[in-house]
């Protein structure tokens, strides 16, 4: 973990330090070897969240743009049962971040636990994230209003795992290894996968990083994926609307160039004349 209680006060770890876990109250020791990001441990093989994970630069960075009360918040169900959640924002909405593989049944437990949540995923874990990311973004199609999309095609851009989320998933594709300045380019914002489809397809956001941690700021709820949804299908249909007119337009003109060939007298044919 990232804080412990040093004489009642919230401390990062410091070498040779030893604190009062938040969650148990167990003692904690600081790790600052050069390996792995400082943290703070429990004695032996002591965790106090079934859930708890190695974490790495790449989640200090991110837990860094939040104030320091809402990283690594203690979270409690009426049940009793606790968990610490990465980011959970003074407007009580939690944001995960994660980076390693997680189990289907470990994130739809996550997912039902902090009801209102959002997902931050590494996309730079494997070396296919990106590129697989950047094929996939040929299928998204602009709808709306600039930087939001339809594909009917997400697994062709997203990790299989991450599909079908019932919150939003920002993927981070900054830290993947860049083959080209377009990827560059395209790793700069975050891409956000909507859970639910409007008619079968799947909604994209392009947000910019900043933006996410302004909102978490701003706001009770990350993104208000209802309405999103609903303006997307109204979107869609106004689109398929102007698709057909189109397509009746075009065809009233091929009718007419069919209808003036028919019609066309004829001319008279030129006859030889003998000399
Ligand atoms: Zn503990």
């Amino acid at each position: 973990m990232r804080f412990a209680l040093v004489d009642g006060i919230l401390t990062s770890p410091s070498s040779g330090l030893t604190g009062v876990c938040r969650a148990c109250g167990n003692p904690v020791f600081a790790r600052c070897g050069p390996i792995r990001a400082h943290h703070w441990t429990h004695r032996g093989e002591r965790v106090c969240d079934s859930w708890h994970e190695p974490r790495t630069q790449w989640h200090y960075a991110w837990q860094d743009r939040f104030p320091k009360p809402w990283q690594e918040f203690i979270r409690y169900a009426p049940s009793g049962e606790k968990h610490i959640a990465d980011v959970h924002t003074g407007h009580g909405f939690t944001i995960e971040f994660q980076y390693s593989y997680l189990k289907l049944e470990e994130r739809l437990a996550r997912e039902a636990f902090h009801g209102n949540l959002a997902w931050v995923v590494s996309g730079g874990r494997l070396t296919r994230d990106l590129p697989r990311f950047l094929e996939g973004l040929a299928s998204f199609q602009p709808v709306w209003q600039e930087g939001v999309y339809v594909t009917p095609f997400p697994e062709r851009a997203f990790p299989r795992n991450w599909l079908d989320c019932s919150a939003p998933v920002f993927f981070d594709f900054a830290n993947a290894p860049k083959l080209s300045d377009a990827s560059s380019l395209v790793a700069q914002p975050l891409w956000c996968l909507l859970p639910k489809r409007v008619f079968g397809k799947a909604v994209v956001l392009r947000i910019p990083r900043n933006t996410l941690v302004r909102w978490a700021h701003e706001r009770d709820q990350l993104l208000p994926t209802q309405t999103i949804m609903t303006q997307v299908a109204r979107a869609l249909v106004m689109i398929e609307r102007a698709r057909q007119a189109e397509i009746v337009r075009l065809r009233s003109i091929e009718i007419g160039r069919q209808q003036r060939r028919v019609w066309r007298p004829r001319t008279k044919r030129r006859r030889f004349r003998r000399y």
